[in-house]
């Protein structure tokens, strides 16, 4: 794949971009830990598999993209994506790409579409339709394949940043609030049958599932929020190629 060849760089690889290129290769194989997975791992200690930002349905690689509460996210990273892979079309290509043509040879237009190709986008895959598509727009189908996998790395970048990032704080603080500790955890992971110690009743589940669902909800709106205000933050992920 060009992608990971580009990210692997020439003679070694930095911490920094092999993790980057760990995360792109999870995210290949749909085996990043969304709560689906740490439920296969640790069924005791996780309980189920909901999702802990919206409580409707289980948290597995693709509901990350349908999570209603993510959904402000996704429409801004979306577009950082497509911003960035035009400022470097132009810098790399030569080629000035009109912003709203590249979004809609990207994503499509209709939502059915837009959901369907974010989840692509996700594992790193784009299609004959967005080619053609691209190749019309920037006359020239190698031009195209760049731009593609151009895209596909913002994409990432962006979707680690803004989203994923923000969902494992989320996820870090529901742990703690769980009584789920990283020694915890990795005492599970060694000793499968487990102890019996974490499996009373927590407090957050002696309030009604309807009050939890909303209070839940509202706080992981007001978080959603609070982090597409305050932009950009530093992070191990670099997907910088030089
Ligand atoms: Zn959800």
């Amino acid at each position: 794949m060009e992608l990971t060849q580009e990210m692997q760089g020439k003679k070694c690889i930095s911490l920094k971009r092999s993790k980057a290129l760990i995360f792109c290769i999870k995210c290949i194989n749909k085996i990043l830990p969304t709560k689906d997975i740490c439920y296969l791992r640790n069924p005791k200690l996780y309980k189920n598999q909901r999702c802990i930002a919206c409580f409707r349905e289980d948290e597995t690689f693709y509901h990350l993209a349908d999570c209603e509460i993510y959904e402000k996210i996704w429409r801004n990273l979306e577009k950082e994506a497509i911003q960035l892979t035009g400022s470097e079309a132009l810098k790399k290509l030569n080629l000035r790409l009109n912003e709203n043509s590249l979004e809609e040879a990207i994503y499509g237009t209709e939502p059915e579409e837009k959901r369907y190709n974010r989840k692509m986008h996700l594992r790193g895959l784009t299609n004959i339709k967005q080619l053609t598509c691209l190749s019309r727009v920037t006359q020239s189908k190698k031009k195209a394949n760049k731009v593609l996998a151009s895209f596909i790395k913002h994409f990432w970048e962006c979707f680690y940043e803004r989203l994923w990032k923000f969902r494992c704080e989320v996820m870090v603080e529901w742990e703690r609030k769980n009584n789920i500790t990283v020694s915890e955890k990795k005492k599970r992971s060694k000793k499968k049958n487990g102890n019996k110690e974490n499996i009373q009743p927590l407090e957050s589940e002696k309030e009604g599932v309807k009050e939890k669902e909303t209070r839940i909800q509202k706080e992981a709106l007001n978080r959603v929020d609070k982090w597409v205000r305050t932009g950009k933050k530093e992070g191990w992920v670099q997907f910088k190629t030089k």
